[in-house]
């Protein structure tokens, strides 16, 4: 143990203790935990971290094997059909970032052949930013009709970005409208969707997000510092 580890591992924990203390009832914390190295991702889930979010598969693979089952593992990042492989998707417990009916098509079938049903939040381009991953807002409740046909998928809810603001208060009509796109969708009660997942808020938008009725954050930046 070194000096520097010591200081940055008590910085986690304080951040993770301020942050859980201030957070209502019935709200699950993703750290995100891109860029970060195995022994930062343990570190938070000793201070208190349940829930783990990677972007990256073999970044994800490096700290589960670290990590393992003292963690839930969701995947928040851009899936590519190449990366449904069975091995990532017998680390994840959910993948909050499906978007297409393609992608949900492939996860679909290999967690079929290794009998797996798998969680899954679609993700809502809620700022119909061209580049941007995530499904358009008027394409989500189709896309939701087509995979709740798949067997090995069940839907859960859904996650969204945003656009990238400096204030907080920018991200808020695209929460809003996220959340009305949850509700309809809940309100069709679907077979095989079960909409208990709002994914929404990031560090310097969750409190925003929270107001909006988001239940899942997900949070780098205030978990473990600045990104290099
Ligand atoms: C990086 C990331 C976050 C967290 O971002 P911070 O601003 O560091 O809290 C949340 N969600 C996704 C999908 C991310 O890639």
């Amino acid at each position: 143990m070194n000096y520097n580890h010591d200081v940055a591992s008590e910085l986690i924990k304080q951040n993770i203790a301020k942050l859980l203390a201030a957070l209502p009832d019935g709200v699950e914390v993703v750290a995100a935990a891109k860029t970060r190295t195995p022994e930062e991702v343990l570190e938070a889930v000793q201070a208190g971290i349940k829930i783990i979010g990677e972007n990256y598969v073999k970044e994800a693979k490096e700290a589960h094997e670290l990590v393992g089952r003292r963690a839930k593992w969701h995947f928040i990042g851009t899936l590519r059909k190449h990366n449904v492989r069975k091995t990532v998707l017998e680390i994840f417990d959910m993948i909050e970032s499906v978007d297409s009916l393609e992608i949900a098509r492939e996860i679909d079938r290999r967690c079929a052949q290794i009998g797996k049903i798998m969680p899954i939040l679609i993700e809502v381009n809620s700022g119909r930013e061209p580049q941007k991953s995530g499904t358009l807002p008027e394409d989500v409740e189709r896309l939701v009709r087509e995979i709740s046909s798949l067997g090995n998928i069940q839907v859960m809810g859904l996650m969204t970005m945003g656009p990238r603001f400096g204030n907080p208060e920018d991200f808020r009509p695209y929460f809003t409208e996220t959340r009305r796109i949850f509700e309809k969708i809940k309100g069709l009660k679907l077979p095989n969707v079960e909409m208990r997942y709002l994914s929404m808020g990031m560090t310097n938008s969750y409190k925003v997000a929270l107001e909006e009725g988001a239940n899942i954050i997900r949070i780098g930046t205030r978990i473990f510092g600045e990104r290099d």
